[in-house]
């Protein structure tokens, strides 16, 4: 069983690997978590087994382990026939997928500075990786890469000039690997070429994003230098003005404890105060909960406003689609939402909307509708293992 591809995705403190045969189908996925901490576990989806970690294991330590696993249980042969890494920031230098040599990641090393929680942990999956798999072709896959071909007045803040020649102050775009699925994958539902499909992606999990994507190409896209811009998410801000800096300054909040807040109190769960899971906040909210209908009120209308924002990028629309989480999931979102936009004739098929059978990816739009709206499954990681095939094999 050597013919199988690795997907690595590393966060700060959990290490997630999914395996897929050639065709890009699952095979298996593991996840190791709260690495790094007294109670770090591990386990296998195929048979819900949890594997021994040691206490405060790393992430070393949880792949060898992982891997064992899935050697166990024949899932793994000697080697991976390539392996995918998630990057979360390529900077300007990366426009595609790229094969790992010292050059690379040493390059991965200097986007750091743009993504000092993400880059240093996702180098040292790579490097774990490396270390156990020496002969094997390995391939970094940026959330950054698919935005690189932002037209400058997409990705410009207006700002003095020297922040983007000195330190790289630009919008960069991320949850990239996903909507270039949704390209691929609604291209094919509309029977179009990629290149020549037009679509506006919402990605809607935890973190949200929606990008324009003209004739296969991300023209304009949410979030900006850092993830934190754009929509109202589970747990961050999405925009605010930026006033607020120093305003909050001046009541003792400096911006250390202020990107904090941002980041991870802020949004659905700022806003209700009581959660960032999409299903308990609509359940609030359906009974009288004030703060959790007004967190739901204002995600939503923020998503309106960007869907209209987006237009302005394209000279077509070939479709609207919905993806994550709570894009593919929550009817509710997505009729609050378009319930915005009635002007630009957007239109449900109500049945639709609330009875998709959305794993492979599903229409959702009244025949009225001025244009088609879907809903369609994710699936980065076959995103991240078909580059480290195609990439990997070249030069396996
Ligand atoms: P991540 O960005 O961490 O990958 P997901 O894409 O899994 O997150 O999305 C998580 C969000 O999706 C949560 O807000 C969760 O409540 C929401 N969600 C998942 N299933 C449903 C559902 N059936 N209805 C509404 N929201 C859902």
């Amino acid at each position: 069983m050597d013919d199988v591809i690795l997907v690595v995705n590393c966060g700060s403190s959990s290490l997630k690997l999914g395996l897929f045969n050639r065709d890009l189908e699952s095979l298996a996925t593991g996840l190791a978590e709260r690495l790094g901490q007294d109670d770090a576990r591990a386990e296998i989806d195929s048979n819900g087994k949890t594997l021994d970690l040691p206490a405060k294991a790393d992430h070393q330590q949880a792949l060898e382990v992982l891997v064992q696993g899935l050697r166990d249980q024949d899932l793994l042969g000697e080697q991976p026939l390539a392996i995918g890494h998630r990057v979360v920031h390529g900077g300007e230098a990366f426009t595609a997928p790229a094969l790992l040599d010292d050059d690379v990641i040493a390059t991965i090393d200097r986007c750091a500075s743009l993504a000092p929680l993400h880059n240093p942990v996702n180098l040292t999956g790579i490097r774990a990786t490396r270390k156990l798999f020496p002969e094997v072709p390995q391939v970094a896959v940026f959330d950054t890469a698919f935005h690189q071909t932002l037209p400058a007045h997409a990705y410009l803040y207006g700002l003095p000039r020297r922040f983007y020649e000195d330190w790289g102050v630009r919008r960069y775009g991320f949850h990239g690997t996903s909507h270039y699925y949704m390209l691929r994958r609604s291209a094919e539902l509309l029977e179009r070429e990629p290149g020549q499909t037009s679509i506006i992606s919402a990605h809607l999990g935890n973190g949200c994003s929606i990008t324009a994507i003209r004739d296969g190409r991300s023209v304009d896209t949410s979030m900006g230098l850092t993830p934190l811009e754009g929509l109202v998410m589970g747990t961050r801000s999405g925009d605010i003005d930026p006033g607020l800096v120093a305003f909050l300054d001046r009541k003792g909040i400096d911006a250390g404890e202020l990107d904090r807040i941002l980041n991870r109190e802020s949004g659905l769960l700022g806003l209700s105060g009581s959660t960032n899971d999409m299903r308990k906040l609509v359940a609030l909210a359906d009974d009288g909960d004030r703060a959790a209908g007004q967190a739901l009120a204002v995600f939503c209308f923020r998503l309106a406003r960007y869907i209209g924002a987006m237009m302005a990028s394209l000279d077509r629309l070939d479709a609207l689609v919905f993806t994550g989480g709570i894009g593919e999931n929550s009817a509710r979102v997505r009729q609050d939402t378009l319930a915005h936009l009635g002007l630009l004739g957007f239109r449900l098929e109500p049945d639709a909307n609330h009875h998709h059978g959305h794993k492979s990816g599903h229409r959702i739009s009244h025949d009225d509708s001025r244009f088609p709206i879907l809903v369609i499954a994710t699936n980065e990681e076959a995103v991240i293992a078909r580059a480290a095939l195609e990439q990997g094999s070249d030069h396996g």
